[in-house]
């Protein structure tokens, strides 16, 4: 696997086009559970990259993802516009001086966007968020590495680990985030943050298995 920015920026139109289709399903998961305004940020900061695509194609991958972070930084508003801002410029930085995204800088990157998340929100895996998707991904990924597997089932692995942490969040009483103010921490209801963060996973990786 050799990403390139421009395969990113494929990537990038690729999850935008799947929050365009979306928009009932995740803004009802955020009005039972926060205030409704989740699908209205990520898709409002992903159309803004689309809108960039040209520009990040140009760049350098660790300017790339500074470009991303400030544009979503600025453009989603809401806790996750911060959250993600904070994950894209970590990814920045781990990638300082690479021209290209193989799969341990994926890694990395992964990690890296992580652990932003984390120390910003001041979250841990288990509270229902954003997080619960991302954690189990970045575990998958990084014990499908240590076991030497092929690449394709590294990430269908970082795929699926995703996707299941998304729906953990059901059962999870909320620790951090707006569902922690309802009367049953929305216990019930799916974190929307963490949906919309395993759609982003779940796209990566089928991009990256049809670039293989
Ligand atoms: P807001 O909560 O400010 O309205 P959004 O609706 O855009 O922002 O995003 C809500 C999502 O952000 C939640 O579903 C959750 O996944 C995530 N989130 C909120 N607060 C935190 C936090 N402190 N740490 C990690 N993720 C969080
Ligand atoms: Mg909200």
């Amino acid at each position: 696997m050799n990403l390139t920015n421009r395969d990113y920026v494929a990537y990038i139109r690729k999850i935008s086009q799947r929050f365009e289709g979306c928009g009932e399903y995740i803004t009802a998961l955020d009005a039972a559970t926060g205030d409704g305004d989740h699908w209205t940020n990520i898709n409002s900061g992903f159309l803004k990259l689309v809108e960039m695509s040209e520009e990040l194609e140009t760049l350098s991958v660790s300017d790339m993802f500074k470009k991303i972070g400030m544009t979503l930084m600025s453009v989603m508003g809401g806790s996750s516009g911060v959250l993600y801002g904070s994950a894209y410029l970590e990814a920045a930085k781990v990638t300082k001086g690479t021209d290209t995204i193989t799969l341990p800088i994926l890694k990395n990157i992964l990690e890296a966007m992580l652990a932003a998340i984390m120390k910003r929100g001041n979250v841990q895996p288990g509270q229902k968020t954003m997080v619960d998707a991302l954690c189990p991904a970045v575990e998958a990924f990084s014990a499908a590495i240590d076991r030497n597997l092929p690449e394709a089932e590294i990430i269908e692995n970082m795929r699926k680990a995703a996707i299941k942490g998304a729906e953990s969040t059901k059962d999870i009483p909320a620790v951090r985030g707006r569902a922690f103010y309802q009367a049953n921490k929305g216990v019930g209801h799916l974190d929307p943050g963490a949906v919309t963060m395993s759609y982003q996973l779940d796209t990566l990786g089928e991009y990256i298995l049809s670039a293989l």
